[in-house]
């Protein structure tokens, strides 16, 4: 893979000079649910709306997401509001799916990252297209499988790409959920200048107070995007529940961000 500017292209579809804001629900939950999150951002500095359909769990019991019946939701939310829709796909078949539905932007999540067969088969289901997709770091610190992934969409002919940084998983007990680990961000961003790179401070803190000390330093490190998760009533939520913020005060996180002026 070379350093490519097309790689980057796509994001000039979404903003001029501010970071790219991808906000929306851990997961979708209801019909009401996703419309009612949808609605709240719509008209805001949010430019893709993110919610997570098949939910990959660490440990077995929890909620596994609602499935392709979310699809249609997005699809509703996206006509309404004009949002561009964004959803995670760990499978040939959820790219399908997505691709049937007409979602924007597909991420590839952490435990997914990890799996080369899994990467493989997403980047084989999406050649010929021209989707958005987005690559999580694996939950390992390790920058070979990350930029594994990445190449892998890119030989596929996917060429709008972008990293999400969303910090990787230690034994250790840290105020971290998921520690950042920024220098291997930075070194992925120095290898590959020309791949956006979006923080995820909802991941990294797993704590909504500390959501916007996280996207900031994102932002001091000319992170090119945010992907934070909103809900419209965090405490409730079927997943992810103590880091998810609600719309108004996601509004107040963006608006207290600093950004820098790119010197490049
Ligand atoms: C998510 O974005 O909700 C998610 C499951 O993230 P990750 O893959 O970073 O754990
Ligand atoms: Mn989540």
């Amino acid at each position: 893979m070379e350093n490519n500017t097309e790689m980057r292209t796509w994001l000039d579809e979404f903003k001029a000079s501010k970071p790219l804001i991808i906000a929306g629900p851990c997961s979708a939950e209801t019909e009401e649910q996703v419309m009612n999150i949808a609605r709240q951002l719509k008209d805001s500095d949010v430019s893709i709306y993110r919610a997570g359909i098949w939910k990959p769990r660490t440990r077995p019991g929890g909620f596994e997401g609602v499935g392709a019946i979310g699809l249609k939701w997005l699809q509703k939310a996206k006509t309404e509001t004009g949002l561009p829709m964004a959803i995670e796909v760990a499978n040939a078949t959820h790219v399908k799916l997505a691709l049937e539905h007409d979602i924007d932007v597909l991420w590839i999540g952490a435990r997914t990252t990890v799996n080369p067969f899994a990467v493989q088969e997403i980047a084989d289901a999406l050649a010929g297209t021209d989707k958005i997709v987005l690559i999580k770091n694996p939950v390992n610190p390790d920058l070979s499988l990350w930029l594994g992934g990445v190449e892998r969409l890119y030989n596929a002919g996917i060429k709008k790409l972008g990293v999400i940084h969303r910090g990787f998983s230690t034994y250790e007990k840290t105020k971290y959920r998921n520690i950042p680990e920024w220098q291997l961000a930075i070194e992925l961003h120095e290898r590959f200048p020309d791949l956006p790179l979006i923080g995820d401070p909802s991941h990294i803190t797993g704590r909504r107070d500390m959501i916007q000390e996280v996207a900031q330093q994102a932002l001091n490190l000319n992170y090119d995007g945010l992907m934070i998760e909103t809900h419209n009533d965090p405490e409730k939520a079927w997943s992810d529940a103590a880091q998810q913020v609600t719309p108004a005060r996601l509004k107040e996180i963006l608006s207290s961000l600093i950004v820098r002026k790119k010197t490049d």
